[in-house]
């Protein structure tokens, strides 16, 4: 479920900075826990691929969530 209000801003895909986790919310779980990620530690974007970009940027390894993105996760 996407969410309009920030740091979301309506967009599909969230990393989790803290933990590389990526997140597609149209096909958001429970088991996500969107909710309980520290507002600070996200990044909201409208392609995977912008995900994957800003993992690197920043420096961190990525991994798609197993919950939501099960044919990205590597584990
Ligand atoms: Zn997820």
């Amino acid at each position: 479920m996407r969410r309009a209000d920030a740091p979301f801003n309506g967009k599909q895909f969230i990393l989790n900075k803290n933990t590389g986790e990526i997140h597609d919310l149209d096909r958001e779980s429970p088991l996500c826990c969107i909710d309980q990620i520290d507002p600070e530690n996200i990044f909201a974007c409208d392609t995977y691929a912008e995900a994957v970009l800003f993992s690197s940027v920043i420096g961190i390894q990525r991994n798609g969530c197993a919950h939501c993105m099960p044919e990205r996760n590597r584990g």
